[in-house]
C-alpha cells in the first residue's frame, strides 16, 4: 500500500467515525427529559381488537368460550365498540385517553407489530427490552440465557441506575429472557420469594404464592400475586425503572376461556390506575414518572378459533399495541393518524425517555419519536 492510499484509507476510516458518532448523536435524545423513573407493564396475548373495541361479541355471546354468560354480558357488554372499551378498560379510556397516548388501532390504519417472525412470547419479550428481533438465536419458550444486552441491564450500569431497576413477572422464563444472572438486576419471577423487602405484607407474600393452587402449569405465578409482591417493593425500595409482566390473559385464552380472559385484563386496568393514583401522590415518582404498557404477541381472529392462539401460523398474531402516560409525552390520546411501529422501537424509547442512548452489541430499534415530542 503507498502513502496516498494509506492516507486515503486513514481519512475514509475518520470520516466514517465521524459519521457514525453524527448518526449516534443524532439519534440521542437531545433536549432532557422529565421521566425521571419508568414503569413497564405487559399483559401476555392481550389483543389489540379488545385494547379497541372491548369485548367482542362473536367471542361473548359463543357458548363455546362462556358456558354462562349472563354476567359478563351483563358486566363487558355495551351498545357501540367505545362504551364496551371503557367499559372493559375504564383506566385506559378516562385516565391515558385524556393524558396519555394509545397506539395500534388497526381500525385507523395505526398498526404496531412485531418484528420478530415467531410471534410468541420469548421472542417477544427479547425483542421488547433487546430492541432487536434475534430469529436466530430466540426461536422457543425454553430457558436459554438470552446472549443479547438488554436495555435494563444497560440502564443498571448507568449514573443514577445503578440497582434501582427491578423486574417481576408470573413467567418463571424471564430470568432468562433478562438473563438475570449477567445482567444483576432483580428478577423475581414465579414462584420467587421476595428479598430486599422485610415488611410483614412481604412476609405473608411470600407465605401464599406457595400456597396458589396450580392452574395451568408449575412455573406460572397467579398475577395477583406478582402485582402485590410489585407494589410492595416500590412502595419501600422506589426503584427507578420497575418491569411487570403480567401473564394470564395470554393462558386463559390458550384455554379458550373467554369470560377470564376478560376479567383478568379489566383487573389489570384496575391495577394500572391504583398504581397510577400511587405514582401522582409519592414525592419520587409524582410528574417525573412515565407508564408504559404493551403485550409481547397478539393473537389470531375470532375465525377458526384462531382467538386462542398465536405463533408465525397463526395469521394477525403478530400485530400488538402500545400505551403510555407521563410527563414527556403529548396527551394526544387515541392515536388516530395512519402509521407503522414496532416493538424492536420500545428499547430505545424506554432509553430517551430517561435522557438516555441504549448502545450495545447489537443493533437497536429507533425510539418513537411521538412519545417523546412534550
Ligand atoms: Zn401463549
Amino acid at each position: 500500500m503507498n502513502m496516498n492510499r494509506i492516507l486515503l484509507t486513514a481519512t475514509l476510516c475518520f470520516s466514517a467515525i465521524q459519521l457514525f458518532f453524527a448518526q449516534s448523536e443524532a439519534k440521542a435524545p437531545t433536549e432532557k427529559t422529565a421521566t425521571e423513573n419508568l414503569f413497564i407493564v405487559t399483559l401476555d396475548g392481550f389483543r389489540w381488537q379488545e385494547v379497541f373495541g372491548g369485548a367482542d361479541s362473536a367471542l361473548l355471546f359463543n357458548r363455546e368460550y362462556i358456558h354462562d354468560s349472563t354476567y359478563y354480558v351483563q358486566k363487558f357488554w355495551a351498545g357501540s365498540p367505545s362504551s364496551r372499551r371503557q367499559t372493559l378498560l375504564p383506566f385506559f379510556w378516562t385516565t391515558i385517553a385524556r393524558q396519555g397516548q394509545i397506539y395500534g388501532n388497526r381500525h385507523l390504519e395505526n398498526k404496531v407489530n412485531v418484528s420478530n417472525g415467531m410471534w410468541f412470547s420469548y421472542p417477544g419479550y427479547n425483542e421488547i427490552f433487546t430492541g432487536n428481533p434475534d430469529d436466530k438465536n430466540i426461536y422457543s419458550n425454553d430457558k436459554i440465557p438470552n446472549p443479547n444486552t438488554n436495555v435494563l441491564e444497560f440502564l443498571n450500569r448507568q449514573k443514577g441506575f445503578e440497582g434501582k431497576i427491578a423486574a417481576f413477572s408470573s413467567w418463571d422464563v424471564f430470568p432468562w429472557i433478562l438473563n438475570e444472572k449477567r445482567s444483576g438486576i432483580l428478577v423475581n419471577s414465579a414462584i420467587e420469594d421476595i428479598e430486599g423487602v422485610s415488611s410483614p405484607t412481604a412476609r405473608l407474600l411470600n407465605q401464599l404464592q406457595h400456597q396458589q393452587p396450580m392452574l395451568w402449569e408449575e412455573g406460572v405465578r397467579l398475577d395477583f400475586l406478582t402485582w402485590a409482591i410489585m407494589r410492595e417493593y416500590v412502595a419501600s425500595n422506589h426503584p427507578r425503572v420497575v418491569y411487570v409482566g403480567l401473564d394470564e390473559t395470554d393462558d386463559d385464552a390458550h384455554e379458550g376461556r373467554y369470560d377470564l380472559y376478560l376479567s383478568v385484563a379489566h383487573q389489570a386496568d384496575s391495577w394500572l390506575s391504583e398504581l397510577w393514583q400511587f405514582i401522582e401522590n409519592d414525592p419520587q415518582y409524582r410528574g417525573k414518572t412515565t407508564l408504559f404498557i404493551t403485550c409481547d404477541h397478539g393473537r389470531g381472529d375470532k375465525v377458526k378459533k384462531q382467538w386462542r392462539d398465536h405463533g408465525a401460523k397463526v395469521e394477525d398474531s403478530s400485530e400488538i399495541w402500545f400505551a403510555v402516560l407521563g410527563p414527556d409525552s403529548k396527551p394526544t390520546g387515541e392515536v388516530r393518524q395512519p402509521g407503522q411501529y414496532y416493538q424492536k422501537q420500545f428499547a430505545q424509547t424506554f432509553a430517551h425517555l430517561l435522557g438516555q442512548h441504549f448502545i450495545c452489541e447489537h443493533e437497536v430499534g429507533q425510539a418513537i419519536e411521538s412519545v417523546l415530542n412534550r
